[in-house]
């Protein structure tokens, strides 16, 4: 397990300039609403990349490539909060108590490990990650990062 400086927003930015390799993205518009008094943290950066991937990922997915994506960071005490939220079709709550259970997946080629893999992530980092969501009312990941205020 490494130890990187991780500068949240920067990272986020780096995640946004890729991700449409790997997905459409042409009909999705983009707010971002960063916190910039965010400090570093010290973390695992490949994976905390992959949880913000894996969230990303799933929210374009969800609007089918078309919709507002909003991305926002805050600083509260010693927690930086990355909250993601899209405006696709939610999810019915029976889905959504199973979604961080690996292998749950509602997609025809889903593996179900995105999310199980993301939660472990997070919660190694001494974080957490939770979700608000209903039908037709969009989906928001918001996941809550310690990071050492000595260090500032
Ligand atoms: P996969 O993407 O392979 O299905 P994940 O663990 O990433 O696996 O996600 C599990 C399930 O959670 C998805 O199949 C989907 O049903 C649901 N889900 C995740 N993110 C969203 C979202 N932003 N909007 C609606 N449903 C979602
Ligand atoms: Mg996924």
């Amino acid at each position: 397990h490494t130890l990187d400086p991780v500068d949240i927003n920067h990272l986020l930015d780096d995640i946004l300039v890729q991700l449409p390799h790997q997905v459409d993205m042409t009909d999705v518009t983009i707010e971002r609403d960063y916190d910039m008094q965010a400090p570093q943290l010290s973390g695992d950066a490949g994976q905390l990349r992959q949880v913000f991937v894996n969230l990303l990922l799933n929210a374009v997915e969800a609007m089918s490539g078309k919709g507002v994506l909003h991305l926002s960071t805050t600083v509260r005490g010693d927690t930086i909060s990355v909250a993601i939220a899209d405006d696709g079709p939610g999810m019915k709550p029976e889905h959504a108590d199973r979604i961080f259970d690996p292998f749950f997946t509602t997609k025809k080629q889903g593996t179900g490990l995105g999310l199980s893999v993301s939660y472990g992530i997070v919660q190694h980092h001494g974080g957490t990650i939770t979700v608000s969501t209903a039908p037709e009312q969009g989906t928001t990941f918001t996941v809550s990062l310690p990071f050492d205020r000595r260090q500032h």
